[in-house]
């Protein structure tokens, strides 16, 4: 692909692939690691609209906010490809005149879960980026529950949630309304942690484990508060041996069912299930895996640094009514002015979701053993091998 344009019809993966692997995979950076591999000067996305949690109008709009990059790049982040974008799916066949394919064979292939054919296209793309920059900084902000167990407080486990959002914007209904709250996304998850702050405090917990609350910037921009965080821990956190991540966690009906994305991956899938089965929580399959959920928020960051780690959603059954809440939650009001105090928010499933987070923070961080990933887990490969636990510091 030497100096050629990669044209990606349609992410996501055959049918087949694992989910939390397809996510890996279709992750921007690895798409632009493997595209940047192969010799591509450009990578342009044509995204079908079916698997799209907004529409292209919307997808453009959002594109008019800043684009943001960390001033010291971590290694997780490194390569770069002067123009990554997407095209309009409605002007798909301009593209693929002349190619013998037609969007609408394609779209039915990869719908179908079957192999995507890949074929050069006739036509040329001259492409001119103009850049301003300017530089700001933004902080993470982060709090400490000492571990009591001089054994295992050099060890932490990180509640992580992101404390930005997208500022202002266009207007979306035709009120004029130009602020992007991002109540659901994501206060509700940096509530969610700082409640569970207090709820250990108030309890007197004093778990064998320290305890990371972590608000990190930049989540919007490209997870980059959290990948500083994880790659560039300040002193006193230790090794960080767990992430429970919260984003927009959607509390819009009672707690019943939870999505745990990762909990396939690694050992924190037991303390889940007891947990969630005492509360009479069911934890379910992501039931919308090309979301790609697993990649796309603050735990990847800590993924890619080894760290087994989940982040949760309330859940629902396919065809059932919560399932249209959620749909239109995402049409409505994600990266919306929308997503504001006015919206209805279930409280009592919202506090049942914090009692579990609670309960599962203080059963991961008083387990004898340090959580793992699964012998056959793809993302083992993350794991670093001997790294020494810093030297304790237990409470006073
Ligand atoms: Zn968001």
């Amino acid at each position: 692909m030497k100096g050629k344009v990669a044209v990606i019809v349609l992410g996501g993966m055959p049918s087949g692939v694992p989910g939390n692997l397809a996510a890996h995979y279709s992750s921007p950076d690895e798409l632009a690691r493997t595209f940047a591999r192969a010799g591509a000067v450009g990578v342009l996305a044509l995204p079908n609209l079916r698997v799209l949690e907004v529409s292209w109008e919307r997808a453009v709009q959002g594109q008019q906010h800043p684009v943001m990059v960390l001033a010291h790049p971590t290694s997780q982040q490194s390569v770069d490809i002067p123009l990554v974008t997407a095209f309009n799916p409605a002007a798909a066949n301009t593209l693929l005149k002349g190619s013998g394919h037609t969007f609408e064979e394609l779209l039915a292939l990869a719908d179908a879960g079957k192999p995507m054919p890949h074929f050069t296209l006739p036509v040329s793309l001259r492409g001119e980026v103009a850049l301003e920059k300017s530089e700001l900084s933004s902080v993470n902000v982060v709090g400490r529950l000492p571990g009591s167990e001089p054994k295992l407080a050099g060890e932490s486990v990180v509640l992580s949630a992101h404390l930005d959002h997208l500022g202002l914007g266009e207007p979306v209904n035709g009120d004029g309304d130009r602020v992007y709250n991002g109540v659901m996304d994501n206060a509700t998850g940096v509530a969610a942690l700082l409640e569970v702050a207090r709820v250990l405090q108030e309890k007197k917990a004093h778990p064998r484990r320290t305890v990371l609350f972590v608000a990190v910037t930049g989540e919007e921009k490209g997870l980059l508060g959290s990948r500083w965080f994880a790659s560039h821990p300040p002193e006193g956190s230790g090794r960080m041996v767990a992430d429970l991540n919260l984003d927009m966690f959607l509390p819009l009906t009672p707690l019943q069912r939870l999505v745990a994305y990762g909990v396939e991956e690694s050992s924190l899938a037991a303390p889940l299930k007891a947990t969630a089965s005492r509360m009479g929580v069911e934890v379910m399959r992501d039931p919308n895996p090309e979301a790609n959920g697993f990649t796309r928020s603050d735990q990847y960051s800590f993924i890619l640094e080894g760290v087994p780690a989940m982040s949760f959603r309330f859940g629902y059954r396919k065809g059932s009514k919560e399932e249209r809440l959620h749909k239109e939650w995402h049409a409505k009001r994600y990266h919306a002015p929308g997503d504001d105090l006015s919206q209805p928010v279930d409280r009592e499933g919202a506090a049942r979701f914090v009692s579990l987070l609670a309960d599962l923070t203080s059963r991961v961080a008083d387990a004898p053993e340090r959580p793992s990933w699964n012998k056959d887990s793809f993302f083992r490969r993350f794991e670093q091998p001997g790294t020494p636990a810093p030297t304790a510091q237990p409470a006073p």
